[in-house]
């Protein structure tokens, strides 16, 4: 694998992409590119296999949407281009960027993803879809109904690929890249490139060029984070003094598990309005209406699991709350980058260290290459044992929670 890194292009025009290209640039509002955007497009467009190190928030759907917008043949009705995401969430973000993307061009797309019934996903690729956008579990659908012929494929794109690997959809993702034309372009976009990734990347992709952006994106600058040691049952009314006292305008509290979010959930919706919850066991219409209202923002705190937390993209995310500690610290940067976004807003980042989880917190720093500092509330101590260092024998009474102060501090929206 040989390594590329660009210089700084000032642009888009200086980055190879046609006249419709640049006036759908304009009328989007996109002036500069990002710098994944900058290293990628120029080397993507040039028909080789690339591997974009970057996650989401960094302009990184229009990094591989505009090269598959200048390579495929708009006027032939094959499906050219397929997208694959880890999460149906994902998918639907892909497809509405490409779609803005593309309003100079006569392009159709299919957005196939599971839980939404798949004969209107049949009829648009039927229509002539030039571009398929979906994940692996019902691409796979697609393929084995013979609706989906890949034989005229030009580009494929891993989108997220690394947690694609992580939930599991590795068979699935040989199985449509063995389907897939030899000849054909394959970009590779990962925020981390764990073994897996560098496997995969070895055995389906020919010489990729490695664009490195984790520099600009893993723990971005523009992210204030802290820790917060606290005590296993006092994260919720931890929660709601940090709530208190940050006001965010909007934020997404990760739990590990789906059980664990909807407790959450069914909590906090007793004391504050537009609190919704997000995870894989929601019926896909439930996670569309929690999407839109987070996007509206008429939801104010989403709950979510990492799964479908991880592609979220909604620009006015102010703080990312890690109510449960990430047992992969991959996960962490990935939970982080939901805030801090291309706008240049800083974003915040508090993460629930339980006083037997300091290993978890030193793995997170290792990972990052930087130490948190502890988040100290004003008159408030989330945890009885002092944090970080050996517990004492017989741990301080804990200081008193006065009842009343709690129940204020809920009316924080
Ligand atoms: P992504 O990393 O692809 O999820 O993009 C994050 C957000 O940034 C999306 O809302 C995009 O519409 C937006 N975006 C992408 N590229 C640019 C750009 N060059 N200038 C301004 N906004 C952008």
């Amino acid at each position: 694998m040989s390594q590329g890194h660009s210089e700084p292009i000032v642009g888009f025009r200086s980055l190879g992409l046609s006249a419709p290209s640049l006036k759908a640039l304009a009328h989007v509002k996109y002036e500069v590119p990002s710098p994944i955007q900058a290293a990628f497009i120029p080397q993507a467009l040039t028909g080789r296999d690339c591997i974009g190190q970057a996650r989401t928030g960094t302009g990184k759907t229009a990094a591989f949407c505009l090269p598959i917008l200048e390579l495929i043949d708009d006027e032939s009705p094959e499906v050219q281009a397929l997208v694959l995401t880890p999460t149906r969430e994902l998918s639907a973000q892909v497809a509405a960027e490409c779609e803005k993307l593309s309003y100079t061009r006569p392009v159709r797309f299919a957005c196939c993803v599971g839980g939404k019934t798949i004969q209107r996903q049949i009829d648009d690729i039927r229509r002539g879809a030039q571009i398929v956008i979906g994940t692996p579990g019902r691409v796979i659908d697609l393929l084995s109904r013979k609706v989906l012929n890949l034989d005229n494929l030009k580009i494929v794109v891993l989108d997220e690929a690394d947690r694609m690997l992580d939930i599991g959809f590795r068979p699935d993702i040989e199985k449509i890249l063995r389907r897939c034309p030899e000849n054909r372009q394959t970009l590779l976009l990962s925020a981390t490139l764990p073994g897996p990734v560098e496997r995969l990347a070895h055995r389906y992709m020919q010489d990729p060029l490695r664009i490195d952006m984790s520099q600009d994106n893993v723990a971005a600058g523009s992210v204030d984070q802290y820790y917060i040691t606290v005590d296993h049952d006092r994260k919720l009314s931890t929660l709601a003094r940090l709530l208190f006292e940050q006001r965010p305008r909007q934020a997404i509290c990760f739990c590990r598990t789906k059980r664990g979010a909807d407790s959450l959930h069914r909590k906090l919706s007793r004391k504050l309005p537009q609190v919704e919850a997000i995870h894989g066991d929601l019926a896909q219409n439930v996670r569309d209406r929690v999407m839109k209202g987070f996007r509206s923002g008429s939801v104010r705190l989403l709950i979510a699991t990492d799964v479908v937390g991880r592609g979220i993209d909604v620009t006015g995310v102010s703080h990312i709350i890690n109510y449960d500690v990430p047992e992969d610290c991959d996960d962490y940067v990935h939970r982080i980058g939901r805030t801090g976004r291309l706008s240049g807003e800083a974003g915040f980042a508090f993460t629930f260290i339980c006083p037997d989880e300091g290993d978890q917190l030193t793995n997170i720093e290792i990972r990052i290459n930087k130490l948190l500092p502890q988040y100290k509330f004003k008159n408030f101590e989330p945890c009885r044992v002092k944090p970080r260092s050996a517990a004492p024998a017989t741990p301080p009474p804990a200081p008193p929670v006065v009842k009343e102060e709690v129940e204020e501090e809920w009316a924080v929206f």
